[in-house]
């Protein structure tokens, strides 16, 4: 079978970095192999994990950081090819063509949004416009004079040139998006919603990371829009458990963890993503086969603990952006003033008892009592990669494992 020959050839390539020590000689299945963790990567920061010599190197890559202290990834003109073919093929199924226009304003440089985009609209045909990240009023300009159809962007930052747009006074009818392909940090239905009538385009889903390959490893079909497909040829997933590391069953949330198939510079074995999203082997909609992961809920450790109820900030976005009135725009401070973690909304809005019906909804539906404060329009700060949604004091006043 194809896929146990490449996870052959990949666990060879393993052995020809330190981890490969850990593999047993004796390995039969995939669950045979050990896992790689973050720390991982960065005990061996910046190229200590190269499967091939340095000379075989294109380029260099890294995560954004979002999470310390970045790592690198590397590519070997094979990695590279295989990036612009999960991306075009993401692309493709969101109905990009050749000859459409493409407005990627995906952050270019160490980032893989720009980059990663960029190769795939080229692949495909399409006309690429690499506007990159900030700049907000030109993004405007620039998505009516050159008539984009495609938008590649973070989600949070797509609606913040939404607001570009209404300040140039430049309308749906100036416009002529399509689709927008929206990655790089968690976003929910809710959000797809706002998205998709701010800006009058079609919303999809795209999901990756730099260690694996940057973004490409999954994306939504435009016919379904119910979960995103695994780029199976190249991505072999599993859902772990997160503290027994056993897998979950098919539905059920767990840690994604990934084994690339294919990579040459800096192959890796069952990589623990920190990613919680759920899995799929059902037949899709579209007709495709391939397995498909969930919306990704949040990372590992963007889960909260308020008062001994678990929950990721995409549910507070769920049930916040349903509420009449509010804006797609917020922000969760967690603090500690006395023995309890205390959570603190703050969004903006209008209408009548805002706060109060915000609160409820979240008592309501994520079961939590939060502050909850309305900020005057613009306030909360917008922003033009991953939004930064939590902010999180409690460390500031206590020791750590207190
Ligand atoms: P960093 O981990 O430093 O942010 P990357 O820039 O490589 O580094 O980002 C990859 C991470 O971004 C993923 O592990 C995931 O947490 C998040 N991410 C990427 N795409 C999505 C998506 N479509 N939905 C939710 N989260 C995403
Ligand atoms: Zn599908």
């Amino acid at each position: 079978m194809r896929t146990t020959e490449h996870l052959e050839a990949v666990v060879e390539r393993v052995r020809r970095t330190p981890l490969g020590e850990r593999i047993p000689a004796d390995w039969a299945a995939l669950t045979d192999l050990p896992f790689t963790a973050k720390e991982d990567l960065r005990e061996h920061y910046p190229l200590g994990l190269l499967a091939v010599p340095r000379e075989a190197l294109r380029r260099i890559h890294a995560s954004s950081g979002s999470r310390g202290k970045p790592t690198i990834a590397a590519y070997t003109q094979h990695d590279l090819d295989v990036w612009s073919e999960v991306m075009a093929e993401c692309m493709t199924m969101a109905g990009v063509k050749p000859g459409m226009v493409v407005h990627n304003a995906y952050g270019y440089g160490l980032f893989t949004g720009g980059l990663g985009f960029h190769q795939g609209a080229e692949r495909i045909g399409a006309l690429t416009i690499p506007v990159s990240g900030g700049v907000t009023a030109r993004q405007a300009l620039l998505l009516r004079d050159l008539q984009g159809q495609v938008l590649c962007s973070t989600p949070s930052y797509a609606l913040h040139i939404a607001e570009g747009l209404r300040e140039a006074g430049i309308g749906p009818d100036d416009l002529a998006l399509e689709i927008g392909m929206f990655g790089a940090e968690p976003w929910t239905d809710a959000m797809r919603t706002e998205v998709e009538a701010a800006l009058g385009l079609m919303a999809l889903n795209v999901y990756g990371l730099s260690e694996i390959i940057g973004p490409g490893v999954a994306a939504e079909c435009a016919e379904a829009r119910d979960g995103l497909h695994v780029m199976e040829d190249h991505f072999l997933v599993e859902i772990i458990d997160v503290d027994s590391r056993a897998p979950v069953r098919d539905g059920e949330d767990g840690e994604l963890v990934i084994t690339t198939l294919t990579k040459e510079a800096m192959p890796l074995l069952r990589y623990r993503t920190g990613d919680i999203t759920s899995l799929t082997r059902e037949p899709c909609a579209c007709g495709r086969t391939s397995p498909r992961i969930s919306a990704i809920r949040g990372r590992v450790d963007d889960m909260l603990i308020i008062r001994g109820v678990n929950l990721y900030p995409s549910q507070i976005e769920e049930a916040l952006l349903h509420v009449e009135g509010v804006a797609p725009h917020y922000q969760l401070i967690v603090d500690r003033p006395k023995q309890l973690d205390e959570l603190t909304i703050l969004c903006e809005g209008r209408g009548a008892n805002l706060a109060s019906r915000v609160k409820e909804a979240i008592r309501e539906q994520v079961g939590v009592t939060a502050k909850v404060l309305v900020r005057p329009m613009g306030e909360i700060p917008r922003s033009e990669g991953k939004a930064v949604r939590v902010i999180d004091r409690r460390n500031l006043k206590q020791p750590k494992g207190v």
